[in-house]
């Protein structure tokens, strides 16, 4: 079984860098890292191949300057092979952009299942990975928080505010998964020097069948409006323990839906 994963290459969340007050974006010029949110992609592919027992965990991503930081720790976790999309065009791409590349490099390869993120860390539109379902014409599961593969098809538990759902969908299909599916492993040593050795397959714009003007400012059809600091956070509510404090704090939770 082959499972694509596509992995965001984002800048290290402990020291994002700004935003440019021109283009509204995050400026990307520092050294990438590979987005936790895929991690747990990344994890979730290597154990279903493992379970099939044949097959590969390949990974995709589009980032600026040939950055290949986050792809290496993929791959020092146990990916095989991966294709960077690069190219100053794609500066100012906007998601459905995103979504055409990554399709376009995984168009070319014989694949069972996609797997993403539910959201990255620093743009998390939350859209992509629908997108690139769309772009392939694939089924497109969101929000899984478990699956199994069975034969030709995946099971998956799929999130909601109140529990999970249990959806079936026929393979090939583009999965994208929660924060809780699995935990990732860390790279081991051996991991880390295999992962030199790999294969990165870097593409360009023109090589996925693009014209420049097709993507980056000029091909977006998204506008980034505004920008805004996030609001501070609030301080929690203290509650005294006169013996029923339990009960409010059960009240709380049932209003948040989590019991
Ligand atoms: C007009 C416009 C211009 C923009 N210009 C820039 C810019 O110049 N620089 C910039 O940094 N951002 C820019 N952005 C933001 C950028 O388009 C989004 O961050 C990007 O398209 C992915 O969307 P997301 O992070 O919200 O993905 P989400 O949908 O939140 O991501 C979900 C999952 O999709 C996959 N995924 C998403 N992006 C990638 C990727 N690049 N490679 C591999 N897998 C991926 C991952 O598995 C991820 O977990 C721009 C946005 C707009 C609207």
């Amino acid at each position: 079984m082959n499972v694509v994963v596509c992995v965001k290459q984002i800048p290290d969340p402990a020291d994002p860098g700004a935003l440019d007050p021109e283009t509204k974006t995050l400026k990307r010029d520092v050294k990438l890292i590979l987005d936790e949110s895929d991690s747990y992609g990344v994890e979730m592919a290597l154990q279903l191949v493992d379970a099939a027992g044949e097959g590969e965990v390949r990974l995709v991503s589009m980032a600026p300057n040939s950055e290949r930081s986050g792809l290496a720790t993929a791959l020092a976790m146990g990916a095989a092979s991966a294709t960077l999309i690069s190219d100053p065009s794609l500066l100012g791409s906007d998601a459905l952009t995103t979504a055409k590349m990554l399709a376009a490099a995984i168009a070319d390869q014989e694949v069972d299942l996609v797997i993403a993120g539910s959201e990255s860390s620093d743009g998390y539109t939350g859209t992509v990975p629908a997108q690139i379902a769309a772009v392939l014409d694939l089924p497109s599961v969101t929000a899984a928080k478990a699956i199994e593969v069975d034969g030709g098809q995946v099971k998956v538990q799929r999130q909601t505010d109140a529990g999970y759902d249990d959806v079936t969908c026929t393979m090939p299909c583009v999965v994208s998964v929660t924060a809780g599916v699995v935990e990732p492993r860390y790279p081991s040593f051996k991991g880390i020097m295999a992962a030199k050795s790999k294969p990165v397959d870097e593409k360009t714009v023109a090589d996925l069948g693009f014209a420049a003007d097709q993507v980056g400012w000029k091909g977006a059809e998204q506008e980034i409006i505004d920008i805004a600091e996030a609001p501070q956070r609030e301080a929690g509510e203290v509650v005294e323990d006169d013996g029923e404090a339990y009960l409010k704090i059960i009240e709380f939770l049932e209003n948040m839906k989590v019991i």
